[in-house]
Formats: C-alpha cells, sequence, structure tokens
C-alpha cells in the first residue's frame, strides 16, 4: 500500500468540548502520524471556499456559519493508504449510521457537527493540504 497524506480538521464543535487529544490518540492509535498541525479560526472566505464543492446545497449556509463557530485544528495525517484509513477511524458523515469505535460515533453531535473533517481522495487531499500548509510547514 501506498504512503499518503491527507487534510484532517477537528471542526468547533469538538474544540469547544475539548476532545482535540481523545480525537487525535484515536488517529494515532490507527497508525496515522501528525505532520504538521495548527489551530485557528476560519475566516468566512475560506469557510467558503474550501466548501466550495458543496455551495449548491441547502446546509451550506449553516454548514459555514457552524465551522466559523469555533477555533478548528487543521492538520496533515501522514500513512499508508492514509486517506481512506482516516475516513475510516473518523466514521460515516451521521455519527448516528456511523459504526462502533468511530470518532463520530463516539463524539459526533448530529449530521452537521460531526467533529472532524477528512479529505475524500488523494487529489482532494492534496489541494486541501496546499490549501493550509506551506511545504516548509509540513516535517514528516
Ligand atoms: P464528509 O465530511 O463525511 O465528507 P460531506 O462532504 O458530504 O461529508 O459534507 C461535508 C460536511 O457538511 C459534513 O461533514 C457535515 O459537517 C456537513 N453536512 C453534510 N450533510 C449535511 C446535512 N444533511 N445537514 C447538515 N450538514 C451536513
Ligand atoms: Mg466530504
Amino acid at each position: 500500500m501506498a504512503i499518503e497524506r491527507t487534510l484532517s480538521i477537528i471542526k468547533p464543535d469538538a474544540t469547544r468540548r475539548n476532545l482535540t487529544g481523545k480525537i487525535n490518540a484515536k488517529f494515532e492509535d490507527a497508525g496515522l502520524s501528525f505532520i504538521a498541525q495548527r489551530r485557528l479560526r476560519l475566516t468566512r472566505e475560506q469557510a467558503e471556499a474550501f466548501y466550495d464543492v458543496h455551495k449548491e446545497r441547502a446546509f451550506f449556509g449553516e454548514l459555514v456559519d457552524y465551522m466559523l463557530s469555533g477555533p478548528v485544528v487543521v492538520q496533515v495525517l501522514e500513512g499508508e493508504n492514509a486517506v481512506a484509513h482516516h475516513r475510516e477511524v473518523m466514521g460515516a458523515t451521521n455519527p448516528a449510521q456511523a459504526d462502533e469505535g468511530t470518532v463520530r460515533k463516539d463524539f459526533g453531535v448530529d449530521v452537521q457537527e460531526n467533529s472532524v473533517h477528512g479529505s475524500d481522495s488523494v487529489e482532494n487531499a492534496a489541494k486541501e493540504i496546499s490549501f493550509f500548509f506551506s511545504d516548509a510547514e509540513i516535517v514528516g
């Protein structure tokens, strides 16, 4: 399997409840390594641009407001098959449908406030990583 990188975000519902460490322990326990990390508040422009793919969806406005509602932690994870593996550990988008032991099952509030973001393809991971990090900020 290939070594990949993926973009992970701890979302505001999770930072608010002080869950960053507990969530990231699941990723580390699954064999993924942190190679970049930053805590920030997204600007509206950043949140709209990041979720541009969803701009026609009914939930877009609410999603952007939620992503602005508190700090986020943006991070790059590296490991074997990291894009798909990270999404497996995250669980399904809707916590009610997520498998036992996943981040969203254990910590997600609802389909919107689902605690984490993860890139959905290697191609999107590269775009999302460069959205937040320069090469010099990624230290493997
Ligand atoms: P994922 O984060 O699992 O890749 P999507 O890309 O489909 O899911 O959606 C992006 C984010 O938009 C979700 O993680 C969630 O925060 C929010 N979202 C998705 N579907 C809904 C919905 N039906 N209602 C409200 N928010 C949603
Ligand atoms: Mg997605």
